[in-house]
């Protein structure tokens, strides 16, 4: 089996030379699909801001004619200033209204593009919420959503603007060939002819910024990470205590002189390309000058009608380029977005999770687990059952798997091999959302949410999150109670010190709101991965001689690597390099002599020196 967990597709040379490659024909629907991300996200701002822009480059084409105006009366035999206000006021007003349409555009595009951003990391963290946990451990999932973070959160905004000086830039290209077109259509011709290179320019753009930008995930991340690690408040105690700064800043520095090598090489392509469409325009542009100067001297045209043409020209020119510009802008998005869209649509939803029926009893049987990229299984032929009112606990050495095996009880990881049952049915995919709703965990590396002390245990289940008398329930039994009424607004004070207004815990006063969390779902199977790691002896003593009356009833998946917790289990399994090694009571595992008889020795034997001292003096 591969040990990289890139799937071929997502290879950036697949990637860029399947998505890059697209053909012309595409165009349309690629830009369609941007176009609908913007319309479905903002179409109340996308209406007024495409009037404006339609609106604006018409006024572009009244100016030019009342250009026209003025150049004519200016040109006759007895030029007047009163006969010249008429068109010059118009002139005025119409440059005006121009810059008006502008400026009230880009206060449209200003918010429509929030609305984009907002839409689509919606979407993308809807998205990101349904995917699979072990997903998480793919380098691979991490690039795609990374890009689609990003490119969803900014490109909607590129496109919007493009989107805006297309539209803008056609009518004022339309609008503008209408005036000229019947003054000398050949010019209009060549000039359409003269956009070609630009055109060709921008799609070979696009394509590059692309393979660039795929390119460039995994370096941003790990950016990104180190950036992290010098901002966060986390690592921010060791990065002091170990005084790893200078070194992590060095990292950073090596990685981001790495990136500006390749800005710098990419931007010079681009550059050149750029350049070779720009004088092959010029070179064509040159010709039409050449064209309209050979006309006048042979009186094919009069020089005010030149006058126009020529201005028509410029504006046409500009008016192609920019449209050409924005097609360009909008071909380089679509395949971003194109990107993230494929990436969101892996993640979506399946069907609405399926009801479950009342936990009696969970088995598996001869499951494997390995995890994306691992050369080995973390777990190997593990069959296991838990039924209601049984309290099991897993030990074994670090690594041995407990962590995993309590992942899959708890229908977080999907087995690679092997069979699940609940109540003696075999689980299905589409069932195990289903069944997380008769399910509460604590992990060893819970999470603090910087949230209320009632947010953070209401969130076991947060449709009763408003349920104070089950908050303070929960809270007494995991023993929290009274030091969250301590706090300055009791529980409704923010914990964690990073907003204002907000309070630490303790290590272990953190776990015990975790604690209280699980105990605020009320679910009828637990697991519990060491969760008492932070707690102090007492605490930890004092919760597990009450864990069967506390969870009287319920089935306990109990993860412990300390084995005086465990004696009381109905089962201890032990675990050893993924495989269940053996399986008993604590006094059938004794008398065994086994692998868990030795460490349990192992454990107890200071303890026993220490209670031999203190009897000798006493
Ligand atoms: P335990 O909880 O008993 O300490 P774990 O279940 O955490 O053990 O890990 C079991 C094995 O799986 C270990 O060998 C560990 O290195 C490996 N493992 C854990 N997480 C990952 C991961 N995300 N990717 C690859 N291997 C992993």
């Amino acid at each position: 089996m591969s040990t990289t967990d890139e799937p071929v597709e997502y290879t950036y040379e697949a990637l860029t030379t399947r998505r890059s490659d697209r053909p012309i024909t595409e165009l349309p629907r690629l830009v369609g699909r941007a176009a609908k991300l913007v319309w479905d996200a903002g179409r109340g701002d996308l209406a007024p801001l495409l009037a404006l822009s339609i609106g604006g480059s018409a006024l572009g084409a009244g100016r030019l004619l009342a250009a026209r105006s003025v150049l004519g009366r200016l040109a006759a035999d007895d030029p007047r200033l009163g006969s010249l206000l008429p068109a010059a006021g118009a002139l005025v007003v119409l440059t005006v209204a121009g810059g008006l349409a502008g400026t009230w555009a880009g206060e449209r595009n200003r918010v429509l593009g929030e609305r984009v951003s907002y839409h689509a990391q919606t979407i993308v963290a809807t998205a990101a919420c349904e995917a699979d946990l072990v997903d998480f451990e793919r380098p691979s999932f991490h690039n795609r959503l990374q890009r689609a973070l990003s490119n969803l959160g900014t490109r909607p905004l590129v496109v919007t603007a493009a989107l805006a000086s297309l539209v803008g830039s056609i009518a004022s290209v339309v609008a503008i060939s209408a005036a000229i077109v019947t003054i000398q259509p050949l010019v209009f011709a060549v000039l359409l002819l003269s956009a070609l290179p630009l055109w060709l320019v921008s799609r070979a753009l696009g394509r590059r910024s692309f393979g660039f930008d795929l390119g460039q995930t995994e370096a941003d991340r790990r950016r990104g990470y180190l950036l992290g690690l010098m901002v966060q408040k986390a690592p921010a105690k060791e990065l002091r205590a170990f005084q790893l700064a200078p070194h992590l800043r060095r990292i950073l520095g090596t990685l981001w002189d790495r990136r500006i090598d390749d800005v710098r090489a990419h931007a010079r392509r681009r550059a050149l390309t750029a350049s070779l469409g720009r004088v092959v325009n010029g070179l064509l542009v040159g010709a039409i000058v050449v064209a309209l100067g050979w006309m006048v001297t042979t009186r094919r045209l009069t020089l005010a009608n030149a006058g126009v043409v020529a201005t028509g020209a410029l504006l046409i020119g500009q008016g192609l380029q920019g449209a050409l510009g924005a097609v360009g802008q909008l071909y380089e998005s679509a395949l971003f977005l194109e990107d993230a869209e494929a990436f969101v649509r892996t993640l979506a939803p399946g069907d609405a999770p399926r009801p479950a029926p009342a936990f009696e009893q969970l088995a598996l049987e001869s499951v494997h687990f390995r995890y994306p990229g691992a050369a080995r299984d973390a777990l190997h032929d593990v069959s296991i059952s838990v039924r209601a009112g049984e309290l099991v606990a897993l030990v074994g050495a670090n690594g041995s798997g407990k962590t995993t095996l309590a992942k899959v009880m708890a229908q977080l990881y999907t087995p690679t091999a092997g069979h699940v049952s609940w109540n003696g049915r075999p689980v299905l995919p589409a069932d195990r959302a289903g069944l997380r709703d008769d399910i509460a965990v604590l992990f060893q590396d819970f999470d603090r949410y910087l949230f209320s002390a009632a947010e953070n245990v209401g969130f076991g289940r947060v449709e009763a999150l408003d349920d104070h008398d089950r908050v303070l329930d929960a809270s007494v039994r995991a023993g929290i109670d009274r030091r969250i009424a301590q706090l300055s607004d009791g529980f409704a004070t923010l914990l964690g010190p990073e907003f204002f207004g907000g309070t630490d815990l303790s290590g272990g006063e953190w776990q015990r709101v975790a604690l209280a969390r699980a105990f605020f779902r009320r679910a009828p199977l637990l697991v519990l991965d060491e969760p008492t790691s932070a707690m102090d002896p007492d605490a930890e003593h004092d919760l597990f001689l009450r864990l069967r009356e506390l969870w009287a009833d319920r089935a306990v998946v109990l993860v412990s690597h300390r084995f005086s917790n465990v004696m009381g289990a109905d089962r201890i399994v032990v675990l050893d390099q993924g495989r269940i090694v053996e399986v008993g009571t604590h006094t059938e595992l004794l008398a065994a002599d086994g692998r868990y008889a030795t460490m349990f020795r192992r454990q107890a034997e200071p303890y026993q020196l220490v209670g031999d001292g203190a009897g000798g003096v006493a």
